[in-house]
């Protein structure tokens, strides 16, 4: 493993080291310049001036590290907050939620006041381009081009860039009543009917699948609503 194979969170590689007579590697079959001239592939990392990553081409060959990964980062990235507390009404106000591309879980995108339809419309087409991960901001997926355009919207529309892919689902996904309920509290998996177990106290509670449930019975318990029955998931309005 330790001779010619190369572990990344997004990828795994073996390449041959290209030593003759290696007692581990079989010889090699490609034209060895062509072999010389083949690099690992880089890690993300991202522009001095923030925003974006840098290009392939630019990182090819060179030595890189996993510190930039988006979801890696996140523990320790200074991040800049959404400036208000999030709310089940601030939810309300967007009606969306976007899903995590390494967790799968859905995170709520709040705002203080209502979106206009041409805000939404914006916010839809911006949501369809782009790839999130727990913990980016909306500013931070903002490509250089897409400034002009979006910058106001996310002066407004906000997702909590606190969370990372270990964070729990938000209570407001669940008290806002917008969006589909029957979510595991604690991974994000859609609970089945049967395997949902009710916590209850006082009429508010989470939702956990069965494998959830055991690790959590045990320990303290959060509080939510528990919404309505729509079970329609609104990514978008
Ligand atoms: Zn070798
Ligand atoms: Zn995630
Ligand atoms: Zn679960």
């Amino acid at each position: 493993m330790h001779h010619c194979c190369y572990s990344r969170h997004y990828f795994f590689e073996i390449r041959k080291c290209g030593v003759e007579n290696c007692e581990i590697c079989s010889p090699l079959r490609s034209d060895p310049e062509i072999f010389n001239n083949m690099h690992h592939l880089p890690d993300p990392v991202p522009k001095l001036s923030g925003g974006s990553y840098k290009t392939f081409e630019e990182l090819y060959g060179t030595e890189t590290t996993e510190e930039f990964r988006p979801s890696a980062q996140k523990q320790t990235k200074e991040s800049q907050g959404m400036g208000f507390s999030p709310s089940a009404q601030y939810a309300k106000n967007v009606g969306t939620v976007i899903q995590c591309g390494e967790c799968d879980k859905w995170r709520v995108l709040y705002s203080k006041s209502k979106l206009s339809y041409e805000e939404s419309a914006k916010l839809s087409r911006f949501l369809d381009g782009i790839q999130y991960i727990c913990g980016d901001s909306f500013d931070g997926l903002t490509s250089e081009i897409q400034q002009n355009e979006f910058s106001e919207l996310f002066l407004k529309v906000k997702v909590n860039d606190k969370l990372n892919c270990q964070s729990n689902m938000e209570t407001s996904y669940y008290s806002c009543r917008l969006f589909e309920n029957e979510i595991c509290f604690i991974c994000g998996e859609q609970c089945n009917q049967e395997d949902m177990l009710n916590l209850s106290t006082d009429n508010e509670f989470y939702y956990y699948c069965d494998e959830c449930s055991e690790k959590v019975s045990k320990k303290k318990r959060g509080k939510t609503f528990f919404g309505s029955n729509s079970r329609k998931k609104q990514r978008n309005i």
